[in-house]
């Protein structure tokens, strides 16, 4: 099949197709995977999931942060389609029963996308996860990954000091790389001349080929931590370490922020304000958190409403009520959803924002964490500030008419409304 053909068919028509090849026993199991890996592609997939289930292999993209069924095939093709992968991602097919790890480069109409491959047995057989590394076709630039534009200005002036750290926080998949990709990007269009930067990456996503770029390598024996304290050697003014995991790296990342270098990267917290917390609660002194940490940027990644499609509605009266308690003195906006159709293949969604909090450290938040302030107290004290927390930047998307309330219910945690 062509990929122009490919491309203009539905989801439930290629899962006929395939069927109907299936059922005639008019395939080749090598078409067949280009036929499911091409067409995740088309859709924007960030993974595609094969799964053995009684109802037969389930293959399920995940789209814009949900799930879409792409096929259902018959259980008997299962062994050889997972072959087939391993094939293409230079894994060991006869072996079934063990954790196996690869990658594969795919060409769709002439643009190579690298796919991160995982192999695990189950009870049922192997389970296949084919994960997206970043693509070249996404965007790296900072002023388009749909931060509200004082977000932006604010960031760009912590990067511009070429000093302290500014970490991002978010569960996987909330957009953190794209954002830490697109800070580096920023500091290379506007101070290439006066910045020397490196990155030390696990796995480096994407290459830009416009500064070093580390692989974590653990048979090396280099990890994060003794990544970072090899390029502090080198003395560059920037450092983007993918993720701090341990007490260490965060550490030594901390002191190069102290001595005059910016370092960017990202923790796992559930907010802003918990990842001040976070940092002494692994252990590291107050003060050289308070004196090194310029700023965190938490966020999630909501669906956009599907711009063909976009109608007014009416939200019901409990999200009417959320939205009046929390934007206080807004008076209601109208509200837009998508109603389905073929350019958001009747998802009603096309596309993802961030929505998203920026802690700059100033004064008033240094003092708190130098007397170990919790986070329900760092929380308090931005409430009485004019801060717009993650929840104030979901609802003025939703007033904007790019996001839908139900989706800021779904992806942002209420927890901290109060
Ligand atoms: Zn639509």
């Amino acid at each position: 099949m062509d990929l122009a053909e490919l491309e203009k068919m539905s989801i439930g028509a290629v899962d006929k197709y395939l069927r109907d090849r299936v059922a005639t026993s008019d395939f080749r199991i090598s078409e067949l995977t280009d036929i499911l890996i091409q067409k995740a592609i088309m859709l924007k997939t960030s993974d595609i999931h094969i799964e053995p289930t009684k109802r037969g292999i389930r293959i399920r993209c995940r789209v814009d942060g949900c799930f879409q069924e792409l096929a259902v095939l018959p259980a008997t093709l299962h062994d050889q389609l997972i072959s087939r992968i391993k094939v293409l991602a230079d894994l060991i097919s006869h072996q079934r029963s063990i954790v196996q790890e690869g990658r594969i480069t795919y060409n769709v109409g002439g643009k190579p996308q690298d796919l991160r491959v995982s192999i695990v047995p189950t009870v049922s057989g192997e389970n296949a996860v084919l994960r997206m590394f970043s693509s070249s076709q996404e965007t790296f630039e900072l002023d388009k990954l749909g931060y509200e534009r004082d977000v932006v200005k604010r960031i760009v002036s912590m990067l511009f000091d070429l000093n302290g750290m500014i970490l991002l926080t978010g569960p996987s998949g909330s957009g953190k790389t794209t954002t830490l990709y697109s800070l580096m990007l920023e500091i290379v269009r506007e101070m290439d001349d006066y910045a020397s930067m490196i990155t030390i990456e696990d796995p480096v996503e994407y290459e830009f080929g416009l500064f070093p770029q580390m692989q974590v390598d653990r048979n090396a024996k280099l990890d994060f931590a003794s990544g970072l304290a090899a390029v502090l050697r080198q003395d560059p003014e920037v450092i983007m370490v993918g993720e701090i995991r341990d007490t260490e790296t965060a550490e030594v990342g901390l002191r190069a922020a102290l001595t005059g270098h910016l370092v960017l990267s990202t923790i796992h917290a559930g907010s802003a304000c918990e990842t001040v917390t976070r940092l002494i609660n692994m252990g590291l002194e107050p003060f050289i958190v308070a004196s090194a940490l310029s700023g965190v940027i938490a966020q999630r990644l909501v669906r956009k409403v599907c711009q063909a499609c976009k109608e007014e509605y009416s939200p019901d009266r409990s999200k009417l009520e959320f939205f009046s308690h929390v934007m206080r003195d807004r008076a209601l906006p109208t509200f837009h959803r998508g109603k389905g159709c073929e350019a958001c293949d009747f998802t009603a969604y096309r596309g993802r924002i961030p929505v998203a909090e920026l802690l700059e450290i100033d004064d008033d938040l240094r003092s708190m964490i130098l007397s170990k302030a919790q986070t329900s107290q760092i929380r308090k004290h931005m409430g009485t500030k004019d801060w717009t927390a993650m929840v104030h930047d979901g609802l003025i998307k939703v007033s904007k008419g790019l996001t839908t309330i139900e989706e800021i219910f779904r992806v942002v945690s209420l927890r901290e409304v109060s």
